[in-house]
C-alpha cells in the first residue's frame, strides 16, 4: 500500500490533525483494532453493532499511526493522543473518510476497474474473470465479498500500486449507496450479472433496483462496456458505453453433457469450437462462467490462455458443491445465496440432472422479501413440486408455512416435513434417503443449513482429513505475537498445502491477512494465482524451464544456485521480461542454496543483469529444532549475517532477510529478521518435543474413519497377515477400522501405534493392511459398528498429537501429514 503522509490525508480527507503527527506514511489501513500493526492508520468507523471511536484507545496502544475520528466525538474527548508518533485526524465522517481514501488510491494506483454488480452470482463471476485475467495482466480482485460501503474501499486499499486491472464486487442494499460506490471504483468496464430479488424490502420493485444497480456504470465512457443480460428494464435505462449480452459474442455454449462430476462444454471461445470441461454441473455456475469468459475475451485474452485456465479452475466453496458419499447419495450444498432466482435456478438444475434418484430439498426460507415474502415463499413449495423433488424437509423461517401450502397444491399426500434444527434434520435426512438419491440444501439459516450439511456428509463418508481454518488463523496470530509487528509471515504451502488443499488454504490466509505465500514449483504458484491470491508468492525450488510462468503468474523465484542465476538471467532477456528474486544461500542445510563465498558474486550478477531484481535474501535451517545443536544453528546464523552484511554494503535498496522455518521462529529471535516462512505450526504440529515445549498452538487437523466390523476373537486367533499378534486373554473384542495403508495409515502402526476413541487410546493390532486395520476394543465395551475412530489429530474435545502418532509410525509429523491419500481420503473445511 502506498498511502499519502498524515499531513496530505489531512489535505485530502479535509481533516484536522491532532496530537504528534509522523512525518512518514501509514503502513497500511485498518478498521478493526485487534488487527492494527505498528504504523497503521485506523478508522474509527460506527456499525450497527459496536461504535469503533470505543477503540481508539486500543488502536493507539497496538501503535496506529494516525486514528481518523468523529469531529463530535474528539470535542468531548479533552486529550489528545499522547504518545510520540501517533496522531488524531479529526474528520466529519470517518466512513466518507475511507471512501474518499479509496477514491484517491483509485485514482492514484490502479490503472483500469470492471465492477461487478447483480443480486447473485458476483462473486462467482469476480474469482472466475480474476483466474482468466491473472495470466496477462497485474490483476487485484475484492478478498472474499467484500462488496459493500465499508467492503468496497477496503477492497480497492488491498490492491498493490501499479495494478493494471482492478475486477471488483459492489453490492448495495438501499437506495442512494450506489453513487458513493461508483465514486470509490469510477469502473471502465462494467458486468451486470442479473437483477433478482434480493432485499426487495430495500427497493420496493424490480425496475428501481435495475435502476439503482445502473447507476454503477453511469461513468463509463464510449470506449469500455457493461456486460448485462437482454432485460427490458435495463436496455430502457441510457448509457454512452457499448452494451454486450452474454451468448451473442464469444463465448457461445454450443452443446453440454456430463463428465464425471462435472461437464464438457461445447465452446467457441472465438478460435472455433473446443471442448471445455469444467467441475461443476450448475447451470448458474456454467452462466457466470460465460459472464467472466466474455469480459476476458474483450479484455484480450487468447483462446488457448483461457483454456489452459478453464481445465483446472474450481469454483469457491458452498455454491453448488456437490459431494458423492460412499453409500451413493449425492449432497448438493449450495447455501452461499439465498435469493428467489438464485433458489429456482438451483432447482432447475437438480431438477434437470440425469441422476436417476429420487430428490430432495431441504430449504431454510428465504431473507428480505418485504411485502412479496408469502407469495415467493408459496412460490418455491411449488416450484419444488414441479420439478420432481419427492421430499421437502423446512427448517424454522416465518414464512415456512406458505412454502409447505405452495408444495401441498402437488403434493398432498405427502407434506412437507418441518423440523427443529440441525440435529432432527441430519436424523430426518438420514430415514430418507437411499443410495442414489440427491439432496439440495439449499435458503437462509445459512450456517444451520451449511452444518447440517456437512455432518450427514461427515456420517456417511468413512474417511475424511478434517481441517479447521479458523485453528489455522489462530495460529497465524500466535506467531505474529511471538515474532512482534516487524516481522512479516510467509505460509509455506508446498506440497499441496502438507496434504490438504493449497487453493482453500491459500485464499483462507490471504483473507486473514497473511504477508507471503511460499510453494516450491512454478505450478504451484500458479495455482495459487487462478485462486485470486494476490500476495507475493516465493518459489522455492524453482525448475529453470519455467521461467515464462514465473513471469506470466507475477511470482518470485529463488535463486539457488550460481547456474540458475545465469540461466535465469539468460531467459528473462530472451523474453524481454524482468522478475523479482529471492537468493538463497546455503550456511549449512546441505541441501540447495549458493555457497557463502559464491553470494557476493551471484547477487552482482543478479543486480547488473538489469532484468533480476534482486529483493531478498534467505538461508534454511537444518537443526533449529534440536537444542543439542544450538551451535551449529548459531553458526549458520553468523554465516548468513555476514553473507547478508556483505551484499547490503555493495549496493542499496531494500532487502527482505529471511532464514527461520517453523523451529527457527519459535527457539531463535534472532532467526525472526524481517520474515519467518511457518509450514507445519500453521496446522498447530510442532516439529519437535522442544518446539512443543515453547510454544502452544491449536491442532487444526483430524484424520478420522469409522469401526465397520466389531467381533470377539478366542484365545490364541491370529489377527491379519503373517498372524503377528495372536490373542492371549481367553476372549478379545476386535475392531476393523476403515483405514489402511493405502489412505495414509503408517504401515509401522502395525508395531505399537495407537489410534483414539471417545478419548480413549486403543492399540493397534496386527499389521496394517492396505485398506483396513484392526484395533483392540476391549477398553470400550460400547464401541459399535459405525463409531468414528480419530487416527490423529483434533476432533470433537479428543486429541492425538500427529507428532506423537509420527513418533509411534517411527517417522516426522511431516511425513506423517503428506501421506494421508487426497483421491480416498476426502478433505472436509470447517470454518473459514
Ligand atoms: C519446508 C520449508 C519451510 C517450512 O518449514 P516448517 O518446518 O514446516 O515450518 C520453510 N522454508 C523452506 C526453505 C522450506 O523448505
Amino acid at each position: 500500500m502506498s498511502l499519502p503522509s498524515p499531513a496530505a490525508l489531512a489535505d485530502l480527507l479535509q481533516g484536522q490533525l491532532r496530537g504528534h503527527p509522523t512525518v512518514a506514511p501509514p503502513r497500511s489501513v485498518a478498521i478493526d483494532s485487534r488487527r492494527v500493526l505498528p504504523g497503521d492508520l485506523f478508522f474509527a468507523l460506527s456499525g450497527r453493532r459496536r461504535d469503533g471511536h470505543a477503540y481508539v484507545e486500543a488502536a493507539e496502544t497496538a501503535g496506529a499511526s494516525v486514528v481518523v475520528v468523529r469531529r463530535s466525538w474528539a470535542r468531548q474527548r479533552e486529550t489528545p493522543p499522547a504518545s510520540p508518533g501517533c496522531a488524531h485526524l479529526l474528520v466529519d465522517d470517518p466512513l466518507t473518510a475511507l471512501q474518499q481514501l479509496a477514491a484517491w488510491y483509485r485514482r492514484s494506483h490502479i490503472q483500469r476497474v470492471v465492477a461487478i454488480t447483480g443480486s447473485n452470482g458476483k462473486t462467482v463471476v469476480k474469482s472466475a474473470l480474476t483466474a482468466l485475467l491473472a495470466g496477462r495482466y497485474r490483476v487485484a480482485a475484492s478478498p472474499g465479498s467484500w462488496n459493500s460501503q465499508v467492503g468496497v474501499p477496503l477492497a480497492v486499499l488491498t490492491a498493490p500500486p501499479g495494478t493494471e486491472l482492478g475486477v471488483f464486487e459492489a453490492g448495495i442494499s438501499a437506495p442512494g449507496e450506489m453513487e458513493r460506490l461508483e465514486a470509490i471504483l469510477a469502473p471502465d468496464f462494467g458486468v451486470l450479472v442479473n437483477i433478482g430479488l434480493a432485499h426487495l424490502a430495500g427497493f420496493g420493485s424490480r425496475a428501481v433496483t435495475a435502476r439503482e444497480k445502473m447507476k454503477l456504470f453511469a461513468g463509463i465512457g464510449p470506449q469500455g462496456w457493461l456486460i448485462a443480460p437482454p432485460d427490458p428494464l435495463v436496455e430502457a435505462l441510457p448509457l454512452p458505453c457499448r452494451r454486450l449480452h452474454p451468448g451473442v459474442q464469444p463465448p457461445r455454449l454450443l452443446g453440454q453433457r456430463p463428465d464425471g462430476n462435472g461437464l464438457l462444454l461445447d465452446l467457441d471461445l472465438g478460435a472455433g469450437p473446443m471442448q471445455v470441461p469444467v467441475r461443476t454441473r450448475s447451470a448458474p455456475l456454467v452462466e457466470d462462467l460465460l459472464i467472466a469468459l466474455t469480459a476476458a475475451i474483450e479484455l484480450g485474452v487468447p483462446a488457448d490462455e483461457l483454456l489452459a485456465v478453464l481445465r483446472d479452475y474450481s469454483f469457491g466453496p458452498t455454491r453448488m458443491e456437490t459431494w458423492r458419499t460412499p453409500e451413493g447419495i449425492t449432497i448438493i450444498n449450495d447455501t452461499a445465496s439465498d435469493d428467489p432466482i438464485s433458489v429456482q435456478a438451483a432447482l432447475d438444475t437438480v431438477g434437470a440432472s440425469p441422476e436417476t434418484g429420487r430428490r430432495l430439498f431441504v430449504f431454510g426460507g428465504m431473507g428480505e422479501l418485504g411485502a412479496s415474502e408469502a407469495r415467493e415463499h408459496a412460490f418455491i413449495g411449488q416450484l419444488a413440486a414441479e420439478r420432481g423433488f419427492s421430499r421437502l424437509l423446512l427448517l424454522p423461517h416465518p414464512a415456512q408455512r406458505h412454502t409447505a401450502a405452495g408444495w401441498a397444491r402437488l403434493h398432498p399426500e405427502t407434506p412437507a416435513l418441518c423440523v427443529e434444527d440441525a440435529t432432527a434434520l441430519r436424523s430426518g435426512i438420514h430415514e430418507l434417503t437411499r443410495p442414489g438419491d440427491t439432496v439440495l440444501f439449499k435458503g437462509a439459516a445459512r450456517q444451520e443449513l451449511s452444518r447440517a450439511a456437512q455432518s450427514i456428509w461427515e456420517s456417511m463418508a468413512p474417511r475424511r482429513l478434517l481441517v479447521d481454518l479458523d485453528a489455522i488463523r489462530d495460529n497465524v496470530s500466535r506467531f505474529r505475537s511471538l515474532c512482534g509487528p516487524g516481522v512479516g509471515i510467509l505460509a509455506v504451502l508446498k506440497a499441496w498445502a502438507y496434504g490438504t488443499e493449497l487453493a482453500r488454504l491459500a485464499t483462507a490466509l490471504q483473507d486473514s491477512g497473511i504477508d507471503w505465500i511460499g510453494v516450491s514449483a512454478a505450478d504451484e504458484g500458479a495455482a495459487v494465482r487462478r485462486a485470486g491470491v494476490q500476495r507475493p508468492v516465493l518459489v522455492m525450488l524453482m525448475d529453470i524451464d519455467e521461467v515464462d510462468k514465473a513471469v506470466r503468474w507475477r511470482l518470485t523465484p529463488v535463486v539457488y544456485s550460481p547456474a540458475f542465476a545465469h540461466a535465469l538471467v539468460t531467459s528473462l532477456r530472451s523474453m524481454g521480461a524482468s522478475l523479482e528474486v529471492h537468493l538463497e544461500i546455503d550456511t549449512g542445510m546441505g541441501r540447495v542454496g549458493v555457497s557463502p563465498d559464491e553470494a557476493l558474486a551471484t547477487a552482482r550478477l543478479l543486480r547488473e543483469s538489469g532484468v533480476a531484481r534482486l529483493s531478498g535474501l534467505m538461508t534454511h535451517l537444518a537443526s533449529a529444532d534440536d537444542p543439542a545443536a544450538d551451535a551449529d544453528t548459531d553458526a549458520q546464523l553468523r554465516c548468513f549475517e555476514a553473507a547478508v552484511a556483505a551484499i547490503r554494503a555493495e549496493a542499496e535498496g531494500p532487502l527482505l532477510v529471511h532464514a527461520a522455518a517453523t523451529s527457527g521462529a519459535v527457539r531463535f529471535p534472532q532467526a525472526r529478521h524481517d520474515m519467518v516462512r511457518i509450514g507445519l505450526g500453521l496446522y498447530g504440529i510442532h516439529p519437535s518435543p522442544a518446539i512443543e515445549a515453547a510454544i502452544e498452538l491449536e491442532p487444526a487437523l483430524a484424520f478420522v474413519s469409522r469401526l465397520v466390523q466389531v467381533r470377539r476373537f478366542k484365545r490364541g486367533q491370529r489377527i491379519g497377515y503373517n498372524g503377528t499378534y495372536q490373542v492371549s486373554a481367553k476372549q478379545q473384542r476386535i475392531g476393523i477400522v476403515a483405514a489402511g495403508y493405502n489412505d495414509g495409515v503408517p504401515w509401522s502402526f502395525g508395531q505399537g501405534g495407537e489410534v483414539m476413541m471417545q478419548g480413549q487410546r486403543l492399540r493397534v493390532l496386527g499389521r496394517v493392511s492396505m485398506d483396513s486395520m484392526a484395533i483392540d476394543l476391549d477398553p470400550l465395551p460400547g464401541a459399535a459398528v459405525g463409531d468414528e475412530v480419530l487416527i490423529f489429530g483434533a476432533h470433537e474435545g479428543q486429541v492425538l498429537r500427529p507428532e506423537q502418532a509420527a513418533r509411534q509410525a517411527g517417522t516426522i509429523p511431516y511425513d506423517l501429514l503428506v501421506r494421508v491419500d487426497n483421491r480416498r481420503v476426502p478433505r472436509i473445511f470447517r470454518g473459514g
